[in-house]
């Protein structure tokens, strides 16, 4: 069940309300009051089919291209139309080995204007927590004080949905998760309101800035990037930051700041084949199924 946790104070839904209100006009094309936004990005196997080996425990990732985790490209693109609109500045954040650099390229060919690689041996083995406290001590170190910051909503390898809250709550700001539309930010007023995707329908929250939004696929249609961009991106020298370049303490990242661990990882055993289709007029099938169901004591 999608939740938006973070500081109650601060966040007010509006339930089905329109998100419009008297007396606070939204500063559309406002140049003067600039959004710094920071936005988190991980380099995944392009596949959702990811293969376990079941000796090691490890994803398999032999033959799999990597790429931008897809929800982050909405995360990225969202990213630079709030910064077209109001002016300010996109800094774009991966955690991970040195190939992950692809990935920040690909945000520097869309228009990203700052990206930076954290990477370090000591980030090994980190869960989901020391992931989270990694990336938001870049987040503090890169960036400074942030408006926004913008995940997608999960990872499509580890597919946990911890890490963008684990941010939020590391950097002391609040959370909306799964959001499907930024109906309004008023960068002078410090407002934001959005659109979340629930389980059964939407609903319209309305958040101070600074806050965290994780995004689902509804919420834009990422660009490609241009040629000049993807130029620019081949030339550019990306800065990769190591634990002690972002301050971080020791017992807090890698395996050392991870109190969760996987013992196994395995994918289900296949099922068996079986199964009947029942062929026939509803009126002939439907007493047979009973009868059926009856039999295997699934009803009585
Ligand atoms: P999610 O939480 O699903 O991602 C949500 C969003 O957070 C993403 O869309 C993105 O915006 C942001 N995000 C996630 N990861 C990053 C990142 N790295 N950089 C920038 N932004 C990011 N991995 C290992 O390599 N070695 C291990 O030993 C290991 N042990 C683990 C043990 C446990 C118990 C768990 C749960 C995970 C472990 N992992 C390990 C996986 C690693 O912790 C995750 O890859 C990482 O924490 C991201 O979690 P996720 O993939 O579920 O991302």
């Amino acid at each position: 069940m999608p939740s938006a946790s973070g500081s109650p104070p601060k966040i007010r839904r509006k339930g089905w309300r329109r998100s419009s209100r008297k007396g606070s006009p939204v500063l559309k094309g406002d140049k003067e009051e600039k959004v710094k936004i920071a936005v988190c990005i991980k380099q995944v196997p392009d596949t959702t089919d990811v293969k376990i080996d079941p000796k090691t425990n490890t994803l398999i990732r032999e033959g799999v291209a990597s790429i931008t985790n897809p929800f982050d490209e909405y995360a990225v693109e969202e990213a630079l139309l709030i910064k077209e609109k109001h002016g300010g500045e996109v800094h774009v954040i991966s955690m991970g080995p040195p190939q992950a650099i692809e990935v920040l390229k690909n945000a520097l060919a869309v228009g990203a204007d700052k990206v930076y690689l954290v990477s370090d041996r000591a980030f090994a083995g980190a869960d989901t927590l020391a992931t989270a406290y990694t990336v938001a001590k870049t987040i503090r170190a890169v960036a400074g004080d942030v408006d926004l910051v913008i995940c997608g909503k999960q990872a499509i390898d580890g597919d946990t949905a911890q890490v963008g809250p684990g941010i939020a709550t590391r950097l002391g700001i609040p959370q909306l998760t799964y959001v499907s539309k930024v109906k309004e930010i008023d960068p002078a007023k410090k407002r934001i309101v959005v659109e979340r995707l629930l389980e059964n329908g939407r609903e319209i929250v309305e958040s101070s800035l600074p806050v965290l939004l994780t995004v689902v696929k509804d919420i834009n249609e990422p660009r490609l990037p241009s040629l000049l961009g993807i130029k620019k991106a081949a030339k550019a020298q990306i800065p990769t930051l190591t634990a002690k370049d972002i301050g971080a303490e020791e017992n807090r990242i890698g395996l050392k700041g991870s109190p969760t661990w996987v013992t196994r990882v395995f994918s289900p055993e296949a099922r068996g084949g079986g199964g009947e289709i029942l062929k026939g007029e509803l009126q002939e099938v439907v007493p047979l199924l009973v009868n059926k169901l009856m039999d295997t004591k699934f009803i009585k």
